[in-house]
């Protein structure tokens, strides 16, 4: 036995005898414990199938699977090939609407690197329509940073910057709620977002201060609970593959123990 095995197997004597002490104290207590149950009765939580990773989960809705872009209004204008959508002849809007939700989106900016700053591989994702999480080439490419890549554009940059280098495959999960209304359409609930870039967390539920113009400050404008999702065209062939939504976001609710 070398001296430090001597020193390890001392303190692990000296660790069996405080659990000793402590045990025979637990067993001379008349203290009964007994297992918390909060009495609430939960409904099962669904069973989904997650995919492989590649695919959509089984309680989404595919958005573009590598075949159509036939969820999209102007989705016939973009160009598809080997299982991408690459942007053409202007953004696409998704012709269902949706409110709070789970986004998932995969995105190349161009391989072939052309232009800078917000001239680079420019693309987004508009939340409702209006919120937009910033889709930019910003591999080694200046610009100010809250309109970088997953920036909450003219609002918040993401906290690191994790873009793989043009022409990568890479990912957002986007995790939104939508802002709520009164009837004058004070903003009762202000929207939140929370963003992981390439698996990376970006921003955690973050409060959007309104709409994301590129010409005016944010504001809340009182619009429908449900809107399109829209994805930019900024002129630059940025390509996305594997696009998918679900709406099942809100918690479980259970029913209380009886009084
Ligand atoms: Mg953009």
């Amino acid at each position: 036995m070398c001296c430090s095995q001597m020193r390890y197997g001392g303190l692990f004597a000296v660790l069996i005898g405080v659990g000793a002490a402590l045990g025979s104290s637990f067993a001379n207590s008349s203290t009964t414990v007994e297992e918390y149950k909060s009495g609430i009765v939960w409904p099962e939580p669904p069973v989904v199938d997650p995919g492989d990773g590649t695919h959509a989960p089984s309680d989404a809705i595919a958005l573009f699977d590598g075949t159509d872009m036939s969820a999209f209004n102007g989705g016939d204008k973009w160009v598809i090939q080997d299982g991408f959508a690459e942007v053409h002849g202007g953004g696409v809007s998704t012709k269902e609407s949706f409110g709070s939700c789970q986004l998932h989106v995969e995105f190349a900016t161009p391989a072939e690197v052309k232009g800078n700053g917000q001239g680079r591989g420019n693309s987004g994702i508009y939340l409702m329509g209006r919120y937009e999480v910033q889709l930019l080439d910003s591999y080694d490419n200046e610009t100010y940073f809250d309109g970088q890549c997953a920036s909450i554009y003219k609002q918040q940059p993401p906290m690191v910057n994790a873009c793989r280098q043009p022409g990568e495959w890479q990912s957002y999960d986007i995790i939104f709620e939508a802002p709520e209304f009164a009837e004058d359409g004070t903003v009762t609930k202000p929207a939140y977002v929370t963003v992981l870039h390439n698996g990376i967390l970006v921003h955690h539920h973050f409060e959007l201060l309104g709409d994301t113009a590129w010409d005016s400050p944010p504001s809340y404008k009182k619009h429908e609970a449900r809107l399109p999702i829209h994805i930019q065209d900024h002129g630059n062939p940025v390509r996305f593959r594997n696009i998918w939504i679900r709406e099942n976001v809100q918690p479980l609710v259970g029913t209380p123990p009886a009084e």
